[in-house]
């Protein structure tokens, strides 16, 4: 009986030390901006580069779009927006 309740606090333990390692990884973070509307990706695949503020992101997350018609991929909405929007 006293053993079982033993087994059952170091698997509670072990989950929540096994949690707080997985929250405290750095890379991915929980909070974003803007909803994805991509594909989720494997790691490590492409990264393309935002033409509008110059951030890198990783092509599954990336919002696509075109400007005369070349395809074009942007952190957020915000930011194809406003490459589109924005004169040349
Ligand atoms: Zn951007």
């Amino acid at each position: 009986m006293t053993r079982l309740l033993i087994l059952a606090l170091l698997i509670f333990l072990g989950y929540t030390l096994v949690s707080a390692v997985l929250r405290s990884l750095p890379g991915r973070r929980p909070q974003q901006p803007e909803k994805r509307t991509g594909k989720r990706s494997a790691h490590g695949e492409e990264m393309v580069k935002d033409p509008h503020c110059g951030t890198y992101v990783p092509r599954g997350e990336a919002i696509e779009g075109t400007k005369h018609g070349k395809r074009l991929y942007f952190c957020s909405r915000a930011c194809r927006d406003a490459y589109r929007h924005g004169s040349s």
